[in-house]
């Protein structure tokens, strides 16, 4: 595995690759990788012939009282992890790097970045679209893989491939959980056994929602109110909403047919988690 750290060797080396008629899959980070990171890198692995992983914690989409700083890090383990895996190309910038001193733009995400995590996260999307768009006019990858454990994010980086005309197929992979339900999060790590307990409350949130669903329930206020009944009955768990949504643009639906979304954020002591499911496909 290589690893680089400005765009400039990135550049050059992908040139390189592409000169030789190889296809560029990209999978964006945060870092502190953990198995539904690695999933994506399987998935990579399967559809193009050179894997290139960014670890960038991207300051644009941490608001101002958000875990910026704290945010887990460890570079050392994720390069022996992204190794193993067969990530071909690390690319590690520095804040400075990806955000020289003058830039002034940013990509705006419109009304589907205001909704959800975007009104409980202003600015958020905005900042998020902002470093994919760089990243793909960095890697010019042939397809990017992100988890559908962002849901929001995905629905708007689909947006901005098509309004932008950017040449690039998005690959949507199913969010890894642990046995239990939890759905894998950097931020897992902040969690106390007593917290990881009361954690449980989101993915079942939505596994209740579901299991309503698949009883017949079709009204989206219903199939709201069950989920929520479950994270409220959690000790030491806030709800910040649960969205029962069209997949298109996750406007809330009064009617939920396949393929509706239905997506929880909560936080648990001082963590803020997500997740969701998509109501008729199963999920593990
Ligand atoms: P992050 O490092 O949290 O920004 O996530 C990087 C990519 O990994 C994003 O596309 C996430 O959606 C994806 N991801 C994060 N957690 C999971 C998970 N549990 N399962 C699948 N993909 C995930």
């Amino acid at each position: 595995m290589r690893e680089v750290t400005t765009v400039a060797a990135l550049r050059a080396h992908l040139d390189d690759a592409r000169r030789r008629g190889q296809r560029i899959g990209f999978v964006p980070t945060m870092g502190f990788l953990h198995d539904g990171h690695l999933a994506l890198v399987d998935a990579a692995k399967r559809l193009s012939d050179v894997v290139v992983m960014s670890i960038f914690v991207n300051p644009l989409q941490f608001g101002p009282t958000e875990d910026l700083s704290r945010y887990p890090r460890d570079l050392a383990r994720d390069r022996a992890l992204a190794e193993g895996r067969g990530v071909d190309l690390l690319f590690v910038p520095t804040v400075e790097e990806m955000y020289p001193p003058g830039r002034e733009l940013r990509v705006a995400a419109g009304p589907t970045g205001d909704r959800w995590e975007g009104a409980h996260r202003p600015g958020h999307f905005d900042g998020v679209l902002t470093v994919v768009a760089k990243f793909f006019n960095q890697v010019q990858p042939d397809v990017a893989l992100f988890g559908q454990k962002d849901i929001q994010q995905v629905t708007l980086v689909r947006q901005l491939i098509r309004e932008f005309d950017i040449p690039v197929t998005l690959r949507v992979e199913p969010t890894v959980r642990e046995a239990d339900g939890l759905a894998r999060s950097s931020r897992n790590v902040y969690l106390s056994a007593e917290d990881r307990a009361a954690a449980l409350s989101l993915s079942r949130a939505l596994f209740a929602a579901r299991e309503r669903w698949m009883h017949g329930e079709r009204d989206g206020a219903r199939l709201r109110e069950a989920a929520e009944a479950v994270v409220r009955a959690t000790p030491g768990v806030t709800l910040d909403y649960i969205a029962v949504a069209d997949p298109k643009d996750l406007a809330p639906v009064a009617e939920a047919p396949a393929g509706t979304v239905v997506a929880v954020a909560a936080r648990v002591g001082s963590t803020r988690l997500i997740d969701n499911l998509i109501l008729g496909e199963e999920c593990a």
